[in-house]
């Protein structure tokens, strides 16, 4: 375990089973009420929203509860920020008994101890942040606390904490200690730093007096707009409530996720993992946009943790995975494997590559299978161009395709600098091939002798002789062998495929990988996901000390698609495991590249675009978040690694935005602030002035580049993906 790591002294030795990887089951926790909606034990994840109406704006207010109960919401938050708002509540509360609206609502305050108590009186819950509860408003200062001084402020916090329980207890209504990344105390980080376990230090304190005073009903949260920070955060908090006997219900967010798919994605990575753990009790999907559109995300998300949720059956025992920490990120250590260049490498010290299936060559034909690539690798796809491009070979027909298709790859001159090591399109191919075709030697020379990876299907350790004599006569040919989930139980399947891998490196087989694949669903069935079995494969690989790389093949198909893949494969990416992506299902092999580098870039492992961090609004918003976002977005999305901040408020959002390079953020009406870093640099810009001038800031800065023209895929170079 790394001595560096902030917090590291909290981590506990233990781990509660529900930090087991290879079964876990759902975290038991007491039953928390918020109104009539109840929340841990045994009862199903609910799915909550936050208004982004004024509070104080009442009939605006309860017309967007309505639409979002209609919408199957299970509980409601608003801000309330200030007099006005509190006042608000009980004409709110009025106006939703007339109106029959009988999701529970849930008060969210930072910095005043006074709106808290207000709010208490009039709401089923009241949310608040740790971070500023007491603490107030946030100066990023350093200094050293002596514990005195610390002890002291503790003090202080329970004094002024103590009332708003005594108020929840005495009304019966409950609480969420919600901790956010972005707004941890000058105290907490000066002592624990910017970190998970400081997170966990902050809501740990305010529990610990709540417990005291004899008051259960409460809720933990850990939010971040960092998937992994978050991830461990949560896993930590898990660990540190079983060392204490906590058995509070959790909130699960992703904070400042940002919209479309991008949200998704990071919400899937950060919510779906934790509850395909087994953690986790309510969520709430942060989406720059109608609130309406999270309520469908959080059920699609919630369903992992329903009927889903897969207890994954194991046919005997898996060996522990050594020098794994569920609170910080490591990743897997591999040996690297050439496939075609030095771009297509995988393993070792390489980026996770993005592969794309495009189904049988002889079924398309070369040309349009050229046109496909071409395009893959145009100009305008900017860093999110695919390294691999994987093919079925069914019969002779493929052979012969693919043979023609390599060679049109290598005469074309379409890639200009980007050329790959032939002259070509810098594109490795692989031939996934069905028995058929690699039993038969002469067949499966000619595939190898035109591929730069082999994936001989449902080949067994007694075919390794003859595979390796087909490569023999070619270098750096990769041999990966894939499996499909659903058959044998995960570790039953993955000592076939340590056999296979074993029985590769005793042929002297250079490069070697394994490789497990999401079968497409039956209809009206959700997909499997790679989680478990995954964690087993590269568990009983390590066991054996084959360090092989792993590609992680996870399908995208259906109303909840992105969800399921982000899931699956975003799950394993945080964990440190995986040296590819391959998505199957969209249609449009762009759609299915792009959402491979999505989730690559939703679990922080390869960065290809801007890195958005943007609220979801509230009462306090004082912009268009949506159309504004959406302004910035076009100017900036190809500025790979800039992180930029769009906030609503200057009150939350420059503690809230982590770690931006650039912040916009609201500051009075019309008037917009904008940030380096933590520092407000160029203040009251006219919102009309705004993005052009954060433009400028990020010239300034020396972190612009001109964007490339689109070119969009014409649709008859448009091949289906996968199998
Ligand atoms: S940053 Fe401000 S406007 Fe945005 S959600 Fe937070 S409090 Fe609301």
């Amino acid at each position: 375990m790394s001595t560096t790591t902030p917090g590291a002294s909290l981590f506990p030795k233990l781990l509660p089973d529900v930090l087991a990887r290879f079964g876990a089951r759902r975290r038991r926790t007491r039953v928390v009420s918020i109104g009539n909606v109840k929340v841990g034990g045994d009862e199903p994840i609910r799915v909550q929203s936050m208004c982004t109406t004024h509070t104080w704006d009442v009939q605006a207010t309860l017309g967007q509860i309505a639409r979002l109960q209609a919408a199957g919401c299970e509980i409601v938050r608003l801000t309330v920020p200030s007099q006005k708002d509190a006042d608000a509540l009980p004409r709110i509360r009025e106006g939703m008994r007339e109106c029959g609206l009988i999701v529970p609502i849930v008060a969210d305050i930072h910095f005043s101890p006074k709106m808290a108590m207000l709010a208490a009186e009039h709401c089923d819950k009241v949310r608040i942040n740790p971070g500023n509860f007491h603490d107030g408003q946030k100066f990023f200062k350093v200094r050293e606390y002596t514990d005195a001084e610390y002890q002291d402020e503790l003090a202080q916090i329970e004094e002024s904490f103590t009332p708003l329980v005594q108020r929840c207890k005495a009304r019966g209504i409950s609480m969420r200690i919600g901790t956010n990344h972005g707004s941890l105390s000058d105290r907490i980080m000066n002592r624990y730093g910017d970190s998970p376990a400081g997170m966990v230090e902050s809501a740990l304190e305010f529990a610990r007096i709540a417990r005291r005073l004899d008051y259960h009903d409460v809720i933990f949260s850990m939010k971040a707009s960092n998937t992994r920070v978050m991830i461990e955060a949560y896993r930590l908090l898990v660990a540190r409530c079983a060392e204490e006997g906590l058995d509070l219900p959790l909130h699960l967010g992703v904070t400042e996720a940002g919209d479309g798919d991008d949200a998704r994605i990071k919400s899937a990575i950060g919510m779906g993992t934790l509850l395909e753990d087994g953690i986790g009790d309510t969520i709430r999907v942060s989406l720059t946009e109608d609130p309406v559109h999270e309520v469908p995300v959080g059920f699609g998300l919630a369903r992992v943790a329903g009927p889903r949720l897969r207890r994954v059956a194991l046919s005997g025992s898996v060996p522990a995975e050594r020098d794994l920490s569920p609170f910080e990120f490591r990743r897997r250590a591999t040996r690297r494997v050439e496939q075609g260049g030095a771009n297509a490498a995988m393993g070792g010290d390489q980026l996770p590559r993005v592969e794309v299936g495009l189904g049988r060559p002889s079924l398309a034909g070369p040309d349009k299978l050229l046109a496909t690539a071409r395009s893959l690798c145009a100009p305008s796809m900017g860093e999110r161009k695919p390294e691999l491009l994987s093919l079925d070979v069914g019969d002779a027909s493929d052979v012969a395709a693919l043979e023609a298709l390599r060679e049109r790859l290598e005469a074309d001159t379409s890639a200009g600098p980007d050329a790959g090591p032939a002259g070509g399109l810098p594109l490795a191919l692989e031939a996934r091939v069905r028995p058929p075709v690699w039993r038969d030697l002469p067949a499966l020379a000619r595939v190898a002798s035109v591929v730069d990876r082999l994936s001989p299907l449902g080949a067994a350790p007694a075919d390794v002789p003859a595979l390796q004599q087909a490569l023999s006569a070619v270098a750096d040919v990769t041999l990966l062998f894939e499996d499909e989930l659903g058959g044998a139980a995960p570790d039953a399947q993955a000592a076939r495929l340590a056999d296979l891998v074993a029985a590769a490196r005793a042929a002297k087989v250079e490069h070697v990988a394994v490789a497990l694949r999401t079968p497409a669903p039956a209809a009206g069935q959700d997909p499997l996901s790679l989680v478990t079995p995954v964690r087993v494969l590269t568990a009983v690989l390590d066991a054996r000390g084959l360090d092989v790389p792993v590609v992680l093949c996870a399908q995208a198909r259906g109303d909840h698609g992105i969800l399921d893949a982000a899931t699956s494969a975003g799950g394993l990416l945080v964990d440190g495991i995986g040296d590819a992506v391959r998505i199957d299902g969209p249609t449009d092999p762009r759609r299915a590249v792009d959402l491979a580098f999505g989730i690559l870039q939703g679990a922080r492992r390869r960065t290809t675009r801007t890195e958005y961090i943007s609220c979801p609004g509230c009462g306090r918003t004082l912009f268009e978040l949506e159309p504004v976002t959406a302004k910035i977005k076009v100017r900036t999305s190809h500025l790979k690694g800039v992180k930029i901040a769009v906030m609503g408020c200057v009150v939350n959002g420059p503690g809230e935005m982590a770690d931006a390079d650039f912040g916009y953020v609201g500051w009075k009406p019309g008037k917009v602030n904008l940030y380096v870093g933590k520092t407000c640099v160029v203040r009251d810009v006219p919102e009309d002035d705004a993005p052009d001038k954060l433009v400028d800031l990020i010239k300034d800065h020396g972190r612009w580049i001109e964007p490339v023209q689109s070119d969009p895929l014409p649709v008859e170079a448009a091949v289906q993906v996968g199998s």
